[in-house]
């Protein structure tokens, strides 16, 4: 499929990531007025409040877009989802009739400050990227235990906290918390040392589900994907995990790009997940090709020095799909609900500069990394910025998330400091 022209000029330049033909949705406010949601193309944003008072958008007899989040819209499943992105492509394409209502209707991103675009439900967060749960399992259990018996057959996963997403540009403090490292006798409270990032995507459930359903219904269920950079504390990890899985050191923050783009955008990079080394029990096989050719990257900003790309990868790394991860999700019954948010696990690919982690990036810190200044890095310090970008390329266009940002501030004074 060919880039879709649009009258908005900028969204047709090859390279920028808001197309007509990716049409993401968000939450923007101007001036500090009240956040309502919004669709970009180009270097616009369309007020789609403003455009369903004016009558410009209309679904069904309610207003959609009073709320400042998505939730509503994503609940009422894939035949509403259609209905407005039609709606949209026919208003924002080259010589749409109604270039003359739709006009003042338009805001300059550069004008918006952007936030959270939906309301986290719950958040869960899996470990289904084969490189990344290889590297880290050979540094912690050693090459012949590397995967845990279970991992080929499901996507394992620990249920995470949605009330630590954050939306991108929100600075995350580095934290405290009960370490015991290999060199100390007795465990101590001190702040984290090993703040790490995880280069993530996110999926996100539009249609709620009660009963166990097929990876063909999770699929139809997924709404949208976003980029995600699960923040970890290796530190306190590798003292808390077992035997239930990780705790404390990823409850400080969960970042997310701004922009939901939609599956029905991403249609056209789907592909198959990697060949299966042992079968799958027939609930969680693949039915069709799941996952996305979405190329991924992560940059680290020191504070005042230049930005520069740590590794880069692509989502079609993934052992499993978010499908089949939703799928396993609700098998035991588990209800399901707009808005639920489910992380990949870490995206990393084959080689060295591929890898998602700065835990595999300087595998675990006997190996830094150095940077252009010279300087090196194990794992994050005070004041970088750690930024994830991701972009499906298309013939002529791109889709683009906007980008997944996060500054990280020291830690404050000991909170529990008598
Ligand atoms: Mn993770």
């Amino acid at each position: 499929m060919p880039l879709k022209k649009s009258w908005v000029t900028s969204a047709n330049d090859a390279h920028h990531p808001f197309p007509l033909n990716n049409l993401p949705y968000g939450v923007f406010s101007t001036g500090g007025g009240r956040a309502r949601c919004g669709v970009a193309i180009g270097d616009m944003i369309l007020d789609l409040q403003a455009a369903e008072e004016a009558g410009v958008v209309r679904l069904g007899t309610e207003p959609f877009f009073e709320m400042p989040f998505w939730n509503e819209f994503m609940e009422e499943g894939p035949a509403v989802w259609a209905a407005l992105r039609d709606r949209l492509t026919t208003l924002l394409q080259d010589g749409a009739q109604d270039q003359k209502k739709v006009e003042p209707l338009l805001v300059p991103t550069k004008d918006a400050e952007l936030h959270m675009p939906f309301m986290v439900s719950e958040y869960t967060d899996f470990y289904a990227g084969r490189h990344h749960a290889t590297n880290v399992g050979t540094m912690f259990r050693g090459a012949e235990n590397a995967l845990p018996p279970n991992w080929l057959h499901i996507p394992i996963g620990y249920n995470g906290r949605a009330s630590s997403v954050v939306v991108s540009g929100t600075e995350v403090r580095r934290p405290w918390g009960q370490v015991r490292g290999p060199d100390d006798e007795t465990p101590r409270w001190a702040p984290c040392t090993r703040f790490d990032i995880e280069l993530e995507m996110g999926a996100i459930v539009g249609t709620p589900s009660e009963r166990p359903i097929t990876v063909q219904e999770a699929d139809d269920h997924i709404f949208g994907y976003v980029l995600l950079n699960d923040w970890s504390a290796r530190d306190i990890q590798a003292w808390e995990y077992q035997p239930l899985g990780p705790f404390q050191s990823k409850a400080t923050a969960t970042s997310i790009s701004p922009w939901i783009v939609t599956k029905a955008a991403l249609e056209p990079f789907r592909c198959s997940t990697p060949a299966r080394e042992v079968e799958l029990l027939d609930h969680l096989e693949d039915c069709g090709p799941m996952l996305y050719d979405i190329d991924l990257s992560v940059s680290l900003r020191p504070d005042g020095g230049a930005e520069e790309t740590l590794a880069r990868t692509n989502y079609r790394e993934m052992y499993y799909s978010a499908a089949q991860q939703l799928a396993h999700h609700t098998t035991s019954g588990c209800p399901m609900n707009a808005g639920d948010l489910l992380g990949s696990g870490t995206i990393s690919g084959p080689n060295k500069n591929e890898r998602g982690s700065l835990l595999e990036l300087s595998w675990g810190g006997k190996d830094p990394i150095t940077l252009a200044s010279g300087a090196t890095r194990s794992f994050i310090e005070d004041g970088d910025t750690l930024t994830l970008t991701g972009a499906a390329r298309g013939d002529g266009y791109t889709i683009g998330f906007g980008e997944c940002t996060g500054k990280v501030t020291p830690a404050l004074a000991d909170p529990y400091a008598r």
